[in-house]
């Protein structure tokens, strides 16, 4: 897996980045969802800001889900990532087709919609979960993010994002980078932050131009002084098992259990990260049914 995620610092602390190259897991995720372009886009952009987010978590356990819903075709995205950066997602229309904008782009923005909502939720396990919900600002997504953590975690961010489709439809490359503020920025540090990301390439370009994610962060943090603080790994990997649908389908309730076995005689469930399918004969139901409460 060559796909992967830095994390930067300023030497005085009130600058901190992530860069993150994501065109392998953005390629499998397509193959998975057999996305038209215009998904891949929306799919990829979430997944890579979700990767890097996830990177942001404290806990081994806990897990983060970013979900965008707005009123256009796509019908909504999910994204779920661990501490690890470990990614899977989903977008609910993995067909859409929309004409290209006027400046040849995939239209991304009217694919998701307005009207609509971004969610995180960051689960802790056994601790009550954080939710922040905003409305969307575009359905561009790094747009939404960016408006996402100065409304709901008042953190000053810029998100940037990319995902270039090549002639085959594959994908040609993808990624993105965070910048955020730390307590104790000034005026002059916001400043020279503004000016910088308003001169540098889009993501996709760079990348597609060979760019590692140093290298774009070089150009992000280019006015300051600064160092890596850490490489981790990302891809795509779903989690999924028997076990987990078993429990999912023992939490459904003796009543609607009994109902499955009484009409279908037979249960067959698709995981919708990964297109995995559990199937479930009428014997196998009828012991979930014992593990139900009513
Ligand atoms: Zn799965």
């Amino acid at each position: 897996m060559k796909d992967y995620i830095i994390k930067a610092l300023t030497k005085d602390g009130t600058v901190r980045a992530f860069a993150a190259i994501t065109t392998d897991m953005i390629n499998k995720a397509r193959q998975i969802h057999d996305t038209s372009p215009v998904a891949t886009a929306a799919l990829g952009r979430t997944l890579t800001a979700a990767a890097m987010m996830g990177s942001m978590l404290k806990g081994e356990q806990d897990t983060l889900t970013l979900q965008i819903k707005g009123d256009g075709p796509l019908g909504g995205i999910v994204a779920v990532a661990d501490s690890k950066a470990n990614v899977k997602g989903y977008v609910h229309q993995s067909h859409v087709d929309l004409p290209l904008k006027p400046d040849g782009k995939l239209d991304v923005g009217k694919a998701v919609g307005k009207n609509g909502y971004l969610s995180i939720v960051r689960d802790f396990g056994l601790k009550e979960p954080y939710v922040g919900r905003v409305p969307l600002v575009s359905g561009e997504i790094a747009e939404d993010l960016t408006f996402y953590y100065a409304r709901s975690e008042q953190i000053p961010s810029v998100v940037a994002l990319g995902v270039l489709i090549d002639v085959d439809l594959s994908v040609k490359a993808a990624g993105g980078f965070i910048v955020q503020l730390m307590p104790g920025a000034d005026d002059k540090t916001i400043d020279i932050l503004e000016n910088t990301l308003a001169q540098i390439p889009p993501v996709s370009s760079m990348i597609s131009g060979g760019m590692t994610a140093e290298d774009m962060l070089d150009k992000v943090l280019n006015k300051f002084e600064w160092s890596r603080t850490d490489t981790v790994n990302t891809g795509y990997n779903c989690d999924c098992s028997r076990e987990r649908i078993e429990s999912a389908l023992i939490s459904l309730g003796k009543k609607e259990l009994k109902g499955i076995i009484e009409e279908q005689g037979k249960a067959e469930v698709t995981c919708h990260f990964c297109n995995e399918i559990y199937r479930f004969n009428k014997q196998e139901l009828e012991h979930l049914l014992e593990a139900a409460s009513s």
